[in-house]
């Protein structure tokens, strides 16, 4: 399961540009709008590269 923590996120918008069919940015933060938007790879390194590790896959 993706999720964003929105209490974490600060809204930098890097995870939007790494996968941006998987993230979205509403109001500031980020959130999930599809799960499975981009390919595996792309949504991992979203998650790797988050500054806050705000996004957690399980
Ligand atoms: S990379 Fe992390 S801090 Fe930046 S918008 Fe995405 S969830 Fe928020």
């Amino acid at each position: 399961m993706l999720k964003v923590d929105e209490e974490k996120c600060i809204g930098c918008g890097h995870c939007e540009a790494t996968a941006p069919n998987t993230f979205e940015m509403v109001g500031g933060k980020s959130h999930v709008k599809n799960p499975k938007g981009d390919p595996k790879e792309f949504i991992e390194k979203a998650v790797r590269e988050c500054p806050v590790n705000a996004i957690t896959l399980r």
